[in-house]
């Protein structure tokens, strides 16, 4: 599940970053409890940011970069 939002660093849309997997998750957590839990707080951690930039400075576009038709 992607979504796509405005980055205020990159001034475009981009893509976030996934957040932990579902399939690794179990994965770990079959292998063990605790591998499990460090891989879905940081997989946490680190979704929701631009892929570009590595930065959660969301904001909402120029209203010049809209093109109107
Ligand atoms: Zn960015």
């Amino acid at each position: 599940m992607t979504k796509m939002k405005y980055c205020g660093n990159c001034k475009q849309y981009v893509t976030t970053t996934p957040g932990p997997s579902i399939i690794i998750s179990i994965f770990l957590l079959i292998l063990g409890i605790v591998p499990g839990i460090i891989y879905i707080i940081w997989a946490s951690s680190r979704a929701g940011k631009c892929p570009m930039c590595g930065s959660k400075n969301w904001s909402i576009p120029l209203k010049e970069e809209e093109k109107k038709e």
